[in-house]
């Protein structure tokens, strides 16, 4: 049968697999080894599934927006992953990944960040679990989301700002690997999104599938059938939208719509739309599209939404959208915020400024009435209350 999932050597179509430096090769064959046998054994699946519910407070609602439906034609439900623990999904794959490196005898737990989520997320994880944390992040990142590095050193982790090349994400992520190259006995590197060498894109879609499970079930109960018509989420890394598509992603009857951002639109360059602007190529070990000049030099993206800002893009989006089984579109700043003011005044949930795309999406499609549409909501507007006070539409109520 054809799939969209990953194949035994680590690749969605021609994307994917794992380019690393050699020293490297052993912790990465290590992990690849260790993955599926920790994910599928009873100890683990019991455990992680008992953290996601008495911590995270999972499940997380299924949520049958009418107000949102009335608007756009259609039957909407909002998957709530803006409920979770620490306001987003990240804490799902954080949880698992610190899990798999206790399994695997690691004490010592590395993390990139640019926004400063993956990071809280993962300190979260490593003060409930008493492992020491180090989290890179780029001096740059580190001066924008102030908060964010408050959070972590007060959950106990140690933030390194790094002062190479633009002093963002990517070179967190070079010293990240760095570090993991000098203790590679000790350390577990927690990537924070369906990025990376494989087996990462894979095994952090795997820990996110439980929101596609949940899906299944409460779809279930509301519709009395387990799939809807369309899925829809945005498009950083790619790691709540593997999570919301992974149970149907060969289920040809659902349609997937991802939202990148298209910062101030794909044509001006000022953008993080790396499924339109980007060209192949390697990033963060993995072969994938990436927005690149024509010498090959990684472009600093541009998106209003931190959380969204990544150059690359998981192997396994890229594969979707060239086999044309997901329909990519960018959404750009202004309708971002457009639509994040809707929501707040439709339903009175004030989304991540992320979440927001996959919502700013929703006018650009035609829905059937009874068309069954579930989108995620992936994290909470609070930390983009600045941002949103400073770009406000013009008033009017939807
Ligand atoms: C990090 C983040 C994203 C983007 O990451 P993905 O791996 O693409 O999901 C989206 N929304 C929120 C709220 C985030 O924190």
């Amino acid at each position: 049968m054809k799939t969209y999932q990953v194949n035994p050597d680590g690749y969605y179509g021609e994307f994917g697999g794992a380019y690393i430096p050699e020293i490297l090769h052993q912790c990465v064959e290590n992990l690849r080894n260790a993955y599926l046998e920790v994910l599928d054994s009873p100890d683990f699946r019991e455990e992680f599934a008992r953290l996601l519910r008495d911590y995270v407070g999972r499940p997380s609602p299924l949520y049958p927006a009418r107000r949102l439906s009335a608007k756009y034609g259609c039957k909407i439900y909002l998957k709530r992953e803006d409920l979770n623990h620490t306001g987003a999904h990240k804490i799902n794959n954080a949880i698992g990944q610190v899990l798999l490196a206790r399994h695997m005898g690691k004490t010592r737990i590395i993390a990139e960040t640019g926004a400063g989520q993956h990071g809280v997320a993962t300190a979260t994880v490593c003060a409930l679990m008493n492992m020491e944390c180090v989290v890179y992040m780029g001096k740059t990142d580190v001066e924008r989301q102030r908060v964010n590095v408050e959070k972590m050193k007060m959950l106990g982790a140690t933030v390194r700002p790094v002062t190479s090349g633009n002093m963002t994400l990517k070179d967190a992520t070079n010293e990240a690997i760095r570090d993991w190259c000098c203790h590679p006995e000790d350390t577990y590197y927690v990537i924070g999104s369906t990025v990376g060498p494989h087996p990462y894109p894979d095994m952090v879609a795997r820990l996110q599938s439980v929101i596609s499970e949940e899906i299944r079930k409460q779809l279930l109960e509301h519709e009395g059938r387990d799939y809807p018509d369309y899925l829809m989420a945005c498009v950083g890394g790619g790691s709540n939208a593997a999570g919301t598509i992974y149970h149907y992603i060969d289920d040809e009857r659902v349609k997937i719509v991802l939202a990148e951002a298209g910062g101030k639109g794909v044509e001006t360059g000022q953008t993080a739309a790396t499924i339109q602007a980007g060209r192949l190529g390697i990033i963060h070990g993995s072969k994938t599209l990436v927005m690149q000049d024509a010498d090959g030099q990684i472009i600093e993206p541009y998106s209003i939404s931190a959380g969204l800002d990544y150059p690359g893009i998981g192997p396994m989006h890229a594969n979707l959208s060239r086999q044309r089984r997901a329909t990519v579109l960018a959404i750009n700043d202004d309708e971002a915020i457009r639509a994040a003011y809707e929501l707040t005044l439709l339903e009175g949930i004030i989304p991540a400024l992320e979440s927001a795309h996959a919502l700013g999406a929703l006018a650009k499609l035609h829905f059937r009435p009874e068309d069954i549409v579930v989108l995620t909501v992936s994290g909470r507007g609070d930390k983009d209350m600045e941002t949103y006070l400073a770009n406000q539409p013009h008033p009017h109520r939807p």
